[in-house]
Parts: C-alpha cells; sequence; structure tokens
C-alpha cells in the first residue's frame, strides 16, 4: 500500500527553492502474529533485480529484531526496515534532486533523508552558502568563520548538513506531542483504538503531524502480544525538530 507521496524542495540561500525529489512510503502488512521475518525476501528481490544493496545492523537495542537495508539503483535509493516480529515491511524510497534551472550536483541531504535534523544554515549541503563551499566567492575572499578553517563548510553542523537532534533543543517547541521533551525516554503514549491491523495504524500515523507541523519522520514500530490483544507502537524522531513522537494503538488477534 503507498501510504504517503510527498517532495522534497532544495534550496539555496533563499527561500524559493531550486530543486526538488519525490519521495514515497510503502508499508507492506501480513495479518499473521507473531508473523515471520519478510524483509529477507524483500531485499533479495531487489538485490535479484540488480539493485545495490547493503544490510545494515541494528543499533538500537531498544528494538530487539528489527532489520534495516538500503537498495540503490542508479541515484534512486530505497530503505528498507522492518519492525520487530511485526509483519510489516516499509519501503522509503526517492529520486535523487531535479533542477529546472540551475546545473547544482546533489545535496548530502535533504529533509526527509536526513538521519537527524537538517542543518538551518546551509539547508544540509554541509557548505557554507555564501561561497558555495568555494574559499573565494563572487566577490572576493568568503568571510565565513569556515573559511578560516578550510574552505567555506558550514559553520553550524561543522560540514555535516544534520544535527544530531539532542544538538538542537532550539528548534523544538515548547510543548512536544503530549508534553513530551526530546531527551531520554520516548513520551507517554495514550493506546489508542479503531485499527484493525499493523499496516493500518502505520497509514493512520504517517498522516499525522508533530506539534511544529512536521511530518516527516522515521517510523520504527513494534508488534506484540498483550493478553487478548495486540499493542502496536511506533515511534520516531521529528525530522524538523527533533522531538521524539510515539503512538499505540489495540488491535484485535488475527
Ligand atoms: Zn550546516
Ligand atoms: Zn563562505
Ligand atoms: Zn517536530
Amino acid at each position: 500500500m503507498v501510504v504517503r507521496e510527498w517532495t522534497d524542495s532544495v534550496r539555496l540561500r533563499d527561500p524559493a527553492p531550486v530543486g526538488l525529489r519525490s519521495l514515497f512510503l510503502i508499508g507492506m502488512g501480513w495479518d499473521a502474529h507473531p508473523s515471520p521475518s519478510k524483509s529477507g525476501e524483500v531485499v533479495a528481490a531487489f538485490a535479484e533485480a540488480g539493485w545495490a544493496v547493503r544490510r545494515h545492523a541494528s543499533d538500537h537495542s531498544d528494538h530487539d529484531g528489527e532489520s534495516r537495508a538500503t537498495a540503490r539503483h542508479e541515484d534512486f535509493e530505497v530503505r528498507v526496515y522492518e519492525g520487530s516480529g511485526s509483519g510489516l515491511v516499509t519501503l522509503t524510497g526517492w529520486t535523487p534532486v531535479v533542477y529546472p534551472e540551475h546545473r547544482l550536483g546533489q545535496p548530502p541531504f535533504t529533509l526527509s533523508t536526513a538521519d537527524g535534523v537538517l542543518c538551518d544554515a546551509c539547508h544540509g549541503w554541509g557548505v557554507c552558502l555564501d561561497c558555495e563551499g568555494r574559499p573565494y566567492g563572487r566577490y572576493g575572499r568568503c568571510w565565513c568563520a569556515a573559511n578560516n578553517a578550510g574552505p567555506g563548510r558550514c559553520v553550524e553542523c561543522a560540514g555535516r548538513g544534520v544535527h544530531s537532534p539532542r544538538a538542537v533543543p532550539w528548534k523544538r517547541p515548547r510543548q512536544g506531542p503530549h508534553g513530551a521533551d526530546a531527551e531520554g525516554a520516548p513520551p507517554p503514549v495514550t493506546v489508542e483504538a479503531g485499527h484493525d491491523s499493523h499496516l493500518s495504524a502505520f497509514t493512520d500515523v504517517a498522516q499525522r503531524t508533530c506539534s511544529c507541523a512536521e511530518f516527516r519522520c522515521f517510523w520504527r514500530n513494534s508488534l506484540r502480544g498483550e493478553g487478548d490483544r495486540l499493542l502496536s507502537r511506533f515511534d520516531g524522531t521529528c525530522q524538523g525538530c527533533g522531538v521524539r513522537r510515539a503512538y499505540a494503538f489495540t488491535l484485535p488477534l488475527p
């Protein structure tokens, strides 16, 4: 199921975008519980079709059993994710950035692909936008502070193009969802009803926005039995303000 389609705009110094990237989010769900892992089959299908596949070791000990991989074909990239024992595989895919007028290279990150919060100063480029990373700009030597330490790196993000969510508390709304702050434990969640499958709950969550109005978020999920029902849980970090977001739903047993 195509859960969401959207675009990321790419800008330089001016607020007007100079380029666009298209993205999609696909969810594939299986109703059995506990569900056998499917991400291996999905990744194998990409590999068979000639995509370059890379599997990632999970670095989050609080989500045992989740799996991640990326599949790449030319400039087209897909992130494959499966939560623990969940029978829900998500595919987030994106095209390269297309520029209608300019001839520019690919930025290291756009809002949806940044593994963190996009740098406000350089919009993910990682370089000073006054001199576009060159030691000498259009009007001579650029006065960016980074220029003294190396040609034109962005000072705010040290050339990385992104900040870790912890590093940008000033971007967060004072009250996150449910009054949560971004540090430490995930926010407390109200368990909701109204869905009959993990995929259906995910489709709902993917349409919701953060209190900062941003919807982009890498959702991780888990599904576990709780008495005579299932608990479907989603959590992630807002791509806009870095606050932690979480939702939970009760589902009937299949
Ligand atoms: Zn920056
Ligand atoms: Zn500069
Ligand atoms: Zn936010």
